[in-house]
């Protein structure tokens, strides 16, 4: 049931070719009907008429020999009767077609109404109101009914015409009756009926072919529009569809090939912008260092000297010193993450314990001068992962030195845990912590919370930190909530944990 459900939603072909066999069943169920209705009443009608003409001139005929039998006596005008019966009854050769019943005199004394007729049929199964009209009064009279006529055994279909005779001598009046079965009508109905029904059914199973053919005919090239929309979307620009013709899906074709050029046109040329930002950054990066550095030589010339200066040019080679530090750090990110964006960063792979990168952490003389106590969690076991100790290194001390510099906790947790298919490495403060949206725009470029804050940093610590967990293929996630501080939790898969969930990569914007 549920997997009918999911054909029926899912194919558009099925939907089409169903509600189409509905639709013709119900338009031939009811001109069928419509059909067969009319052509019965069509036959009845036809037969109804022949039949009463035929009794009319029977009538006339009856009607003349009793006017001949004027004089007779009773015994022989009932003999006459009987032969006029008879004789109508043989009229029309071999194949007769009817039956005959003759009532009559209709008033007799001790009121039993004698009954001639051709075959057992009495004047009791005569429809009541037709045998009533006839018996009452002059005129032809027919019904329809059913009836086991000419030694049928079974009723059928018959019409019953009737009329008065009357005896012009003694006054008697007859009832006479011919009974026509309608049963050829009813088998040529029969035929027709079963004529109808074959050609609805081979009709409505042709209608269902048609509707699959015509509907795969259009769906053909929208499924292959799909195909290649997803290979488009997939990162293959070079797709296009196959356009021939002129029809609708040649025109749809055309539209999505030049949708598709078009996007390609945008999508190149906002790689080549960002390539040539790229190549600005680096380019004056590196521009910058040369000068950066005799700047920086000279400045060192300056602060060692600076105890023979008078204190305010003392003070200024000691902030000079300081933001040339500051400059050539900024200079060296921005280096780093230019190499990133340019996929030219490369892994220098090593065999690391995490334990013992944590524990050689914990050691860091900048903490114990900044008066941080570090707790370890978990460091007992090696955990064990291929990395670039150089990078692994560099985001830990940046963890750290956060930690330090913003959160204003005096105590900083560092904790490592590992499963079957990676390795992480958690450094949690209890300073101020993240608010709102800030465990996801610490990783943003160039983002600070507050940027008047004297503690330096460019910004760009995270975000170098974050590149260098997804080039290991790990991650580097935050949370924190205000108050209470916050964590940082590194994860690197190990080389034999090759089943990571890619829906655990960090998304960068
Ligand atoms: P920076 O070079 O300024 O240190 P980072 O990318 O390392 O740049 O950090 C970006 C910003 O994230 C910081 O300016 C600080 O506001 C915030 N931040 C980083 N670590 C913490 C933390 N442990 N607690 C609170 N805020 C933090």
């Amino acid at each position: 049931m549920g997997r009918l459900a999911r054909v029926w939603r899912r194919s558009i072909q099925t939907r089409v070719v169903t509600s189409t066999i509905l639709l013709s069943t119900l338009v031939v169920a009811l001109t069928g009907w419509a059909l067969l209705r009319d052509v019965a009443s069509g036959l009845a009608d036809s037969r109804r008429a022949a039949a009463v003409s035929e009794a009319r001139s029977g009538f006339d005929y009856a009607q003349t020999q009793l006017d001949a039998t004027v004089e007779t006596e009773q015994s022989t005008q009932s003999q006459a009767l009987t032969q006029m019966v008879d004789s109508l009854t043989r009229s029309r050769g071999a194949q007769r077609t009817y039956e005959l019943v003759l009532e009559g005199p209709l008033l007799t004394d001790d009121g039993e109404v004698p009954v001639r007729s051709s075959a057992a049929i009495g004047a009791g199964s005569l429809p009541t109101d037709l045998a009533d009209a006839v018996r009452t009064g002059p005129g032809t009279f027919w019904r329809y009914s059913d009836l086991a006529l000419l030694g049928s055994t079974t009723s059928d279909p018959s019409v019953v015409v009737g009329s008065q005779l009357r005896a012009p001598g003694s006054g008697d009046t007859y009832a006479l009756f011919y009974l026509f079965s309608l049963e050829d009508q009813q088998e040529t109905l029969d035929l027709v009926r079963r004529a109808l029904l074959l050609g609805g059914l081979a009709m409505i199973l042709m209608v269902g072919g048609v509707a699959w053919l015509v509907s795969r005919q259009v769906l053909d090239p929208v499924r292959m529009a799909r195909r290649i929309a997803e290979r488009y979307a997939s990162g293959n620009l070079e797709q296009r569809m196959h356009v021939s013709g002129e029809d609708d899906i040649a025109r749809l074709s055309t539209s999505f090939n030049q949708m598709a050029a078009s996007l390609q046109r945008q999508i190149r040329r906002l790689e080549n912008l960002s390539r040539l930002q790229q190549r600005f950054v680096s380019d004056v990066s590196h521009e910058l260092r040369t000068p950066l550095t005799t700047v920086q030589m000279a400045s060192e010339v300056l602060y060692d000297s600076r105890e023979g200066f008078d204190p305010q040019t003392a003070r200024s080679a000691e902030l000079l010193k300081g933001e040339l530090d500051r400059f050539e750090s900024l200079l060296s990110d921005l280096l780093d993450l230019s190499r990133f964006d340019a996929g030219a960063a490369q892994l220098e792979l090593d065999t690391i314990d995490m334990s013992q990168v944590a524990r050689a952490a914990a050691g860091d003389a900048g903490l114990a001068r900044a008066g941080i106590g570090v707790r370890l969690v978990g460091v007992e076991a090696p955990a064990v992962v291929e990395a670039d100790m150089r990078r692994i290194d560099r985001i830990v001390r940046n963890l750290l030195t956060n930690a330090a510099k913003y959160s204003g906790s005096d105590v900083v947790e560092i904790e490592v845990a590992q499963n079957d298919e990676s390795v992480s490495l958690a450094v949690r403060d209890f300073g101020v912590g993240l608010s709102g949206d800030e465990n996801v725009r610490v990783f943003d470029r160039f983002w600070r919370a507050d940027p008047a804050r004297t503690q330096g940093g460019t910004g760009l610590g995270l975000a170098i930190s974050r590149e260098d967990a997804a080039l290991h293929g790990g991650t580097l996630l935050a949370w924190g909530r205000a108050g209470e501080g916050s964590e940082f939790i590194l994860t690197i898969p190990k080389p034999e944990g090759s089943a990571r969930n890619p829906a655990l990569d960090p998304v960068y914007a």
